[in-house]
C-alpha cells in the first residue's frame, strides 16, 4: 500500500469555516467590536468631562485674578478726586470760577498729577456741570468750557458725594471710567465736582497677549471692556427699550447700536456660549464673577477646543488600545488554534507512519523468511543439480564404456602380441627390433593412460567454479581422442576449423563434458546415415564471445521436438541407450559458464552452437 498516501488521507485537510469554533469566533468579534465602542465612548465622555471640568476651574482662577486686577486698576484712583476735592486751590476756584490766575493755578497742578499719576484726564466742573479747570486745558479736546450736567458721574457725584461710571468721552471718544467726587462750598452745600478719567483700555491688550477671553459688562449687562474689540458696547442680550434711551441719551457709549452678542437661544448665559469672531464664532464655557460695588460682572470664557480635542485624541487612543488588544487576543487564540490543529495533524501522522512501520517491518519478515525459504530451496536444487550431473556423467561413462573396452582392450592385446614377439626376438639376439618393439609399446600405454586421464577428469564430481582460459581447440581434440575409437569405427569424417587463438572462459572439465555429450549426440544421429559428417567450428562473436559449433549430418532434429531438446529426461533413443540428461545437463553447464546453448539444423543435420565468453589466450 501506499504510505504516503494513507497518511494523507488521515491528515485534515483544513479547518473549515461551519463549524461551532467558526461561530465563536464570530461572536468573539462582535463582542470585541462593542467593547471597543463603548470603551471609546466612555473614554471620550470621561475625558471631554474632566477636559471640561479642568478648564471650568482654571477659568474660575483666572476670574478671580482678571476680577483682583480690575479692582486693583480702578481702586489705585479711587483716593485722587477725594484729595482733590479738599484741595484749597481747587476751592478757591469753585468760590471765583472765573479768577484767570485761579484757573491757571489749578490747570497747573491738574496737568502736573494727571502726568505723574497716568490718568487720563483730571477736571472741575462747577456747580451747574461746567468745565472751569482741566489737565488738558492747553490740548485741542480741551474740556474746559465743556458742560458735562447730564453725564451720570456728574449728577450722581452732586447727588451722593461720590460716583463712579463708565463711559466713552463726548469730547475725547475714549472710553474711561470717570471718578467724580462732590467739592463742598464753604456753606456745606456742593459747589461743584472734581472728575478724574482714568483709562482702563490696557487691561484689554494684557489680556489679549495672555491668550484670554475676557468681558467686563455694566449694570444693563452692555460690555465695555473686552479682549476682542468686536465684542464692545455690545449687551450679551437685547437691551429693554428704556435702558437703551437712556444709554443713548447719556451718550455712554457713544453711537453704538446696542448689537446684542448671543441670540435669545443663549438666555441663560450658563454653560457653553458662542461668541461672534467676524466670520466665525468661538464656543466657549463662560464662567463670570459680580463686582457688586462697581455693579459690573467679568466674564471669563474658555474655549472648548482643546478639551474636545483632548476627549478625541484619548478616545481613538482607547479605541487602538482595545482593538489592539483585540487583534492580540485574536492572533493569540488563532495561534493556540492553529498549534492544537498541528498537533492533532502530527500526532494522526506519527500514528499512520507507526501504523505504517509496523505493516513494513511485518512485510520484512516475510520477505525474509521467504528468502530464506528460497535460499534453502536453491541450495536443494544445486545439490539436486550437481547430483545429476554426476549421473549424467556416469550415464555419458556408461554409453562410451563399449568403446573405451575396446579403446582400451586393443592396445592391451597388442601389447600381450608385442612382448611375445619382443621375447623371441631377444631369444635369437635381435636387439633392433626388440628396440622398436619397446618404443611401440611405450606409445601404446601413453595412449591407455591418456584415455584413462580424460575418464577420470570426466566422472570426477566437480565441486565450486573454477574458470581459467581454456583452449577449444585442445578441448575439442581432447574429447576426439576419447571417442577416437568409435569414430573410425563408424567411419565418421571429422574436420575440425578451430582457430589455435580460440580461448574462453570455462571450466575445462565440464567444458569438456558438454562438447563430450554435443558429439556422442552427433555420432548417435549419424550411426543409420549415408554419410557421416562431424564438422566442428569456433568463430569470434562480437569481440567478447567465441561461438562453438558441432554440425552434423545425422538428419537433424524433428521439427516437433526442436522446443523439448533441452528438457531433461527428453529422449527418442530406446530405453538403456539414452537418459535424456545430456542436453539439459549441457545447458545448465553452459548458463553456469555465463553462455548459452542452442539447437538448429542445416541442409544435412543438426547444429549444436555454444556461445561462452573469450578469454585471454
Ligand atoms: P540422450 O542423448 O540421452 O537422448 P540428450 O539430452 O543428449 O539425451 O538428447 C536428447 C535428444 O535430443 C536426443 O534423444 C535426440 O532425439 C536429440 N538430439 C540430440 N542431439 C542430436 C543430433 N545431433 N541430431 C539429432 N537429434 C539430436
Amino acid at each position: 500500500m501506499n504510505v504516503i498516501a494513507s497518511v494523507a488521507r488521515a491528515v485534515p485537510r483544513k479547518i473549515t469555516g461551519t463549524g461551532p469554533v467558526f461561530r465563536s469566533i464570530w461572536l468573539w468579534r462582535w463582542i470585541l467590536a462593542a467593547i471597543t465602542l463603548v470603551a471609546t465612548l466612555v473614554v471620550f465622555a470621561f475625558s471631554l468631562e474632566s477636559g471640561l471640568d479642568l478648564a471650568r476651574r482654571q477659568a474660575r482662577q483666572r476670574l478671580v485674578i482678571t476680577e483682583a486686577v480690575l479692582r486693583a486698576a480702578v481702586n489705585r484712583y479711587e483716593y485722587l478726586p477725594t484729595v482733590l476735592a479738599l484741595d484749597t486751590q481747587v476751592q478757591a476756584l469753585l468760590g471765583a470760577v472765573d479768577a484767570p490766575d485761579r484757573i491757571a493755578d489749578v490747570n497747573a497742578k491738574f496737568e502736573t498729577i494727571a502726568a505723574a499719576s497716568s490718568v487720563s484726564a483730571i477736571y472741575l466742573l462747577d456747580a451747574g456741570g461746567l468745565t472751569r479747570s482741566a489737565s488738558n486745558w492747553n490740548r485741542p479736546l480741551s474740556f474746559v468750557g465743556a458742560s458735562y450736567a447730564y453725564r451720570p458721574y456728574f449728577t450722581a457725584a452732586k447727588a451722593t458725594g461720590i460716583s463712579r461710571y463708565f463711559g466713552v468721552g463726548t469730547t475725547t471718544g475714549q472710553p474711561g471710567l470717570f471718578i467724580g467726587k462732590a467739592v463742598s462750598g464753604p456753606d456745606g452745600r456742593v459747589a461743584g465736582v472734581v472728575v478724574v478719567k482714568v483709562d482702563l483700555e490696557a487691561l484689554q491688550g494684557e489680556w489679549r497677549a495672555a491668550g484670554e477671553q475676557v468681558l467686563i459688562s455694566d449694570a444693563a449687562g452692555v460690555v465695555f471692556l473686552a479682549s476682542e474689540p468686536a465684542w464692545k458696547y455690545r449687551p450679551f442680550l437685547p437691551v429693554g427699550v428704556a435702558e437703551a434711551a437712556r444709554i443713548r441719551a447719556e451718550r455712554q457709549y457713544g453711537d453704538s447700536a446696542l448689537k446684542p452678542l448671543l441670540d435669545g437661544e443663549q438666555a441663560d448665559l450658563a454653560g457653553v456660549i458662542d461668541l461672534p469672531v467676524g466670520d466665525r464664532t468661538v464656543s466657549g464655557l463662560v464662567e463670570r464673577a459680580a463686582v457688586p460695588d462697581l455693579s459690573w460682572t467679568v466674564w471669563y470664557v474658555t474655549p472648548t477646543g482643546p478639551a474636545l480635542r483632548q476627549a478625541v485624541l484619548a478616545a481613538l487612543v482607547a479605541g487602538i488600545a482595545c482593538l489592539a488588544m483585540a487583534f492580540a487576543l485574536a492572533a493569540r487564540s488563532q495561534r493556540k488554534r492553529r498549534l492544537q490543529s498541528e498537533q492533532s495533524m502530527r500526532l494522526a501522522l506519527e500514528q499512520r507512519v507507526a501504523e505504517r512501520t509496523e505493516d513494513l517491518s511485518a512485510a520484512n519478515d516475510r520477505l525474509r523468511g521467504e528468502i530464506a525459504e528460497r535460499e534453502r530451496a536453491t541450495a536443494a536444487l544445486r545439490a539436486t543439480q550437481d547430483e545429476l550431473i554426476h549421473a549424467g556423467r556416469l550415464a555419458a561413462l556408461g554409453q562410451i564404456s563399449t568403446a573405451i573396452n575396446h579403446e582400451i582392450n586393443q592396445p592391451l592385446a597388442a601389447l600381450r602380441t608385442f612382448l611375445a614377439s619382443t621375447a623371441k626376438f631377444l631369444e635369437r639376439g635381435d636387439l633392433a627390433t626388440v628396440g622398436r618393439n619397446l618404443e611401440r609399446m611405450t606409445g601404446v600405454t601413453q595412449r591407455i593412460s591418456e584415455i584413462i586421464r580424460h575418464l577420470k577428469a570426466f566422472a570426477r564430481k566437480t565441486g565450486t567454479e573454477h574458470r581459467e582460459a581454456v583452449a577449444l581447440r585442445a578441448t575439442a581434440e581432447a574429447v576426439l581422442d576419447l571417442l577416437q575409437a568409435r569414430i573410425r569405427s563408424e567411419g565418421v569424417a571429422v574436420t575440425c576449423a578451430i582457430p589455435p587463438e580460440a580461448f574462453v572462459q570455462a571450466e575445462p572439465v565440464r567444458l569438456e563434458q558438454v562438447l563430450l555429450n554435443l558429439i556422442v549426440n552427433a555420432l548417435d544421429a549419424m550411426r543409420d546415415a549415408p554419410e557421416r559428417l562431424l564438422h566442428l567450428t569456433a568463430v569470434r562473436e562480437a569481440d567478447s564471445s567465441w561461438r562453438l559449433s558441432v554440425a552434423d549430418s545425422g538428419g537433424g532434429i524433428a521439427q516437433e521436438h526442436m522446443g523439448q531438446v533441452f528438457d531433461p529426461f527428453f529422449t527418442t533413443k530406446t530405453t538403456g541407450e539414452g537418459l535424456g540428461l545430456g542436453l539439459s545437463l549441457s545447458s545448465l553447464i553452459v548458463r553456469d559458464l555465463g553462455g548459452n546453448i542452442a539447437a538448429a539444423n542445416d541442409e544435412r543435420g543438426a547444429v549444436f552452437a555454444i556461445v561462452l565468453p573469450a578469454a585471454k589466450g
